[in-house]
């Protein structure tokens, strides 16, 4: 028996003990969305930014938010306070709940939303292993218009990053249409001549926390970004990439179908980054 509590539809109780119907719509069709918002100390990394996404989410599939922003903060210390620890993540699904019936469509009426929230224990990054870097291959990104949305229908992912695994590496660097949009789990930047590009939000791409706060603090710490397309022949060419994400932060690739990139090894710009980035989470324990 573990003594993780976690947040059900209003209700704290061991993980053992909730359950969900199976009529649930997140069950039957992945019809719900989700966030993940990593926790340092007492203090939740972008809240207000990642409360946005999560009502951006909503409103793209046509739900209403079911707490405000002030309700989430008090649930979120609530259920920190019952799983203490240093380093952790609060991970938050919301599904359309569960109808009597199987049907694809949306019934206006009595409709009660699945609300569920968990605490993850994380284990610090540890600058140095993220230093050795990842290896990715790039695959074609099949997945569907709309991948702004944090879904929680991510099948497409599952299989992508499926490939990856197949081919031996850590992660898929995802091309469309020729240009690059994301990792299966994370964002894409390429460095060229100094300057750190990533492509522009669309519906091709999930906004990533990170990717933002990596391009804030990039112009803060006076590092030229562009925010453009990224051609997938850019890859080769590209002197650093990095994929970002809450839980991988900023992983250096090393190594792209097969070959080199850049010197093999997280290269300059990759190295400023991660020490201003680990500052950024140092500041928010010490808050
Ligand atoms: N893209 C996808 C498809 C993701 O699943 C994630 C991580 N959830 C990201 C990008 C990175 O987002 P964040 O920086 O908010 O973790």
């Amino acid at each position: 028996m573990s003594d993780k509590i976690v947040y059900l539809n209003g209700e704290y109780l061991p993980v053992e003990q909730a359950r969900v119907s199976v009529l649930d719509r997140g069950f039957l069709f992945g019809d719900g969305i989700y966030e993940v918002i990593p926790v340092f100390g007492l203090n939740l990394l972008r809240l207000d930014e990642h409360l946005q996404r999560l009502q951006n989410s909503l409103s793209r599939i046509s739900m209403n938010n079911p707490l405000d922003n002030a309700q989430w903060k008090a649930v979120f210390d609530s259920l920190l306070s019952k799983n203490p620890g240093n380093d952790r993540a609060i991970y938050l699904q919301i599904t359309r709940g569960a109808h009597p019936v199987r049907d694809l469509k949306i019934q206006q009426n009595d409709v009660k939303p699945t609300i569920f929230i968990m605490v993850l224990m994380v284990n610090p990054i540890d600058v140095n292993e993220l230093k050795k870097g990842i290896e990715t291959v790039t695959i074609d990104d099949f997945r569907w218009h709309a991948c702004d949305i944090k879904s929680i229908s991510l099948v497409a992912n599952v299989m992508l990053r499926e490939q990856a695994t197949q081919a031996d590496v850590v992660d898929a660097i995802l091309v469309r249409d020729g240009c690059v949009t994301e990792g299966t789990a994370s964002n894409v930047f390429i460095v060229k001549d100094g300057v750190l590009i990533t492509p522009p939000v669309s519906k091709h791409l999930l906004p990533g926390i990170t990717r933002d706060l990596v391009l804030e603090l990039a112009e803060e710490n006076g590092i030229n970004c562009e925010v453009r397309n990224v051609q997938e022949a850019e890859l080769n060419t590209a002197d650093e990439i990095w994929m970002t994400s809450s839980t991988r932060e900023i992983a250096p690739v090393v190594m792209l179908n097969r070959k080199p990139v850049g010197n093999k090894e997280a290269g300059p710009l990759w190295k400023k980054m991660i020490d201003i980035y680990q500052d950024y989470k140092q500041q928010l324990r010490n808050a």
